[in-house]
């Protein structure tokens, strides 16, 4: 067997990153930048001001409450037309540049409009400075904004909009084909003839695809048979970036992916030493476009398929979008077992699906399992938040820390508002 780190580090030297190009901002979302992203502006680009009130001198506080003659009002996009005198104050609304000659905004609270309008009483004294926005306070000229490995979040985009940054270089999103193999297989509704299942892979691993932020495509469903998976591999080396496949990896006479991978490309085939997913093809073949595409030959389990998605192919193709080394892996956190999670020495680590939630008492991660363990109940992994992860030996026992894997959001809180630091829970 195969150490875990060991087929994962083999995995990742055969997956390069795209060659990245320009993109326009506005189809940026999830792509990883190729090249650092300078600030040409100050953002904001004037001072101004973070509340509604009036721009004064602040010196001219200092005996408050203190009136002062109301000598204009600016407003967003609106600046004034003169400079702040000594002894005046102006209307100012927020957003808006702050006049010259002023320093200090009051707010509108600590205020009284008197004389219809003509003056206003200041009730409070204010410092220089005081409700203002500088210019740069929150980007400067020629500051690194993002660097290279950096993905395109919505915080992102905004940032470059507020830029006026209108394309970035970037990688392109992977392209990932998915065929699933086995004469046993039938896809959607209907009744099923003896022997026959229901192919359950190619929907899910099109979505964990789809998930991952890249680009899915469907190549279908093949049997058992070489030429035909041939075939698939082939439609996919002309227009995808990676191939996935499902079954047809294990020891049997007939997994046929793996003699298929051997055949017609550069293969490594491996029995990991995990638990569930031990068996993983891994080949190069050689795309359209003259390069070498990765071929993820799964195993036909379906809960083996999604966590050799998770450990093997998520990384490998986060590898092919551009993320750097340090962000290819699903994080791994620290837990509590909320129950004992055992299982027999076997040499292998054993990723157990779990449903995780957060103690209100200490806010400590529980986790239980979800369910039955074998590699084809997926209703367990339908239920799990995550993955824990057991170490060769005899498990943890209740109580004891274990690292989990997070799949999906960690917790069903109940009744918890967005204020509260401890919430309740329903475990
Ligand atoms: P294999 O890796 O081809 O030996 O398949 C291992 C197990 O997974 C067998 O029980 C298959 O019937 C099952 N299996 C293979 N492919 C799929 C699929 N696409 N959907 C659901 N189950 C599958
Ligand atoms: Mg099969």
């Amino acid at each position: 067997m195969v150490p875990l780190d060991d087929a994962i580090a083999h995995v990742l030297a055969h997956c390069q990153p795209l060659l990245p190009g320009p993109v326009p901002a506005s189809h940026a979302l999830g792509r990883v930048l190729a090249d650092a992203v300078v600030s040409a502006e100050a953002v904001p680009s004037f001072a101004n001001t973070a509340m509604d009130g009036y721009a004064v001198r602040a010196a001219d506080t200092a005996g408050a409450p203190v009136t002062l003659p109301v000598v204009g009002e600016v407003a967003a996009g609106h600046p004034a037309d003169r400079a702040l005198g000594p002894g005046e104050a102006m209307r100012i609304f927020t957003g808006a540049p702050v006049p010259d000659g002023a320093d200090a905004v009051v707010m509108v609270e600590r205020t009284e409009r008197l004389d219809d309008g003509r003056v206003v009483r200041i009730d409070t004294t204010v410092e220089p400075g005081n409700h203002l926005r500088a210019a740069g306070e929150d980007l400067k000229v020629g500051e690194t904004v993002f660097g290279a490995g950096d993905e395109i979040t919505p915080a992102r985009l905004g940032v470059l909009a507020s830029l006026g940054i209108a394309e970035v270089v970037a990688h392109p999103r992977p392209r990932v084909g998915v065929f699933s193999t086995g004469d046993e297989l039938v896809t959607g509704p209907g009744p099923l003839r003896p022997g026959q299942i229901r192919d359950s892979n190619r929907p899910t691993l099109l979505a964990l695809v789809a998930q991952a932020g890249f680009e899915p495509v469907d190549l279908g469903w093949v049997p058992d048979d070489e030429d035909a998976i041939a075939g698939a591999i082939d439609r996919g080396a002309g227009s995808c970036d990676a191939v996935l496949s499902s079954g047809g990896v294990s020891m049997g006479d007939i997994d046929l992916v793996r003699v298929v991978l051997d055949r017609i490309g550069d293969m490594r085939w491996m029995q990991v030493a995990i638990r569930p997913a031990k068996p993983l093809a891994f080949g190069l073949v050689m795309s359209a476009a003259g390069t070498a595409m990765p071929v993820f030959g799964l195993p036909g389990n379906p809960v083996s398929s999604m966590v050799s998605f998770a450990l093997f192919a998520r990384p490998g193709l986060r590898r092919i979008a551009g993320h750097p080394d340090e962000r290819l892996h699903l994080p791994r956190l620290p837990a509590v077992a909320g129950e004992p999670l055992t299982r027999r020495p076997d040499g292998r680590i054993h990723f157990v699906r779990v449903a995780a939630a957060v103690d209100p008492a200490d806010g400590a991660l529980v986790v239980r399992s979800s369910g039955g363990q074998g590699s084809h109940q997926l209703g367990a992994m339908a239920r799990a938040d995550g993955l824990a992860v057991l170490p060769d030996g005899d498990g943890v026992a209740a109580g004891e820390p274990v690292a989990v894997m997070l799949l999906a959001e960690p917790a069903r809180v109940v009744g918890a508002s967005m204020g509260d630091a401890a919430p309740r829970l329903d475990r």
